[in-house]
C-alpha cells in the first residue's frame, strides 16, 4: 500500500482560531477550485496558461489546503486537547471498513 507523508510546519505568527482556520481551509479549498476552474475554461474563459505552469498552479494551492488542515489540527491539539495521533488510528480503521483500501 502506497503512503505520503508530508511535514508541514506549527505557523508561529499566527494566533489561528478553530473559526479563523476553518474560514481558512474554505478559502484555500476555493482557491483550489478557481484554479482547476480557470485551467479548464470552465466558465468560457480563453485559457491561456500552458499546462505545466496550470499543473503546479493546481499543486501548489493543493499545499495551501494541506498547510491550513495541518494549522487547524495544531489548533485541535493545543486548544481542544484532540489527540489527532489517536484520531488517525481511527480515520484508518474507517477507510479500510468503508472498503477503500485492504491491508
Ligand atoms: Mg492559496
Amino acid at each position: 500500500m502506497q503512503t505520503k507523508t508530508l511535514s508541514l510546519p506549527r505557523l508561529n505568527q499566527l494566533n489561528p482560531t478553530l473559526e479563523s482556520t476553518a474560514l481558512k481551509l474554505m478559502e484555500e479549498a476555493g482557491e483550489l477550485a478557481q484554479c482547476i476552474g480557470k485551467y479548464r475554461g470552465m466558465s468560457g474563459e480563453k485559457v491561456d496558461m500552458d499546462h505545466a505552469t496550470a499543473v503546479s498552479q493546481i499543486a501548489y494551492e493543493l499545499l495551501d489546503v494541506a498547510q491550513t488542515a495541518v494549522t487547524m489540527m495544531f489548533v485541535m491539539e493545543e486548544q481542544f486537547s484532540i489527540d489527532i495521533e489517536s484520531l488517525l488510528n481511527e480515520h484508518w480503521a474507517k477507510l479500510e471498513r468503508k472498503g477503500y483500501l485492504s491491508r
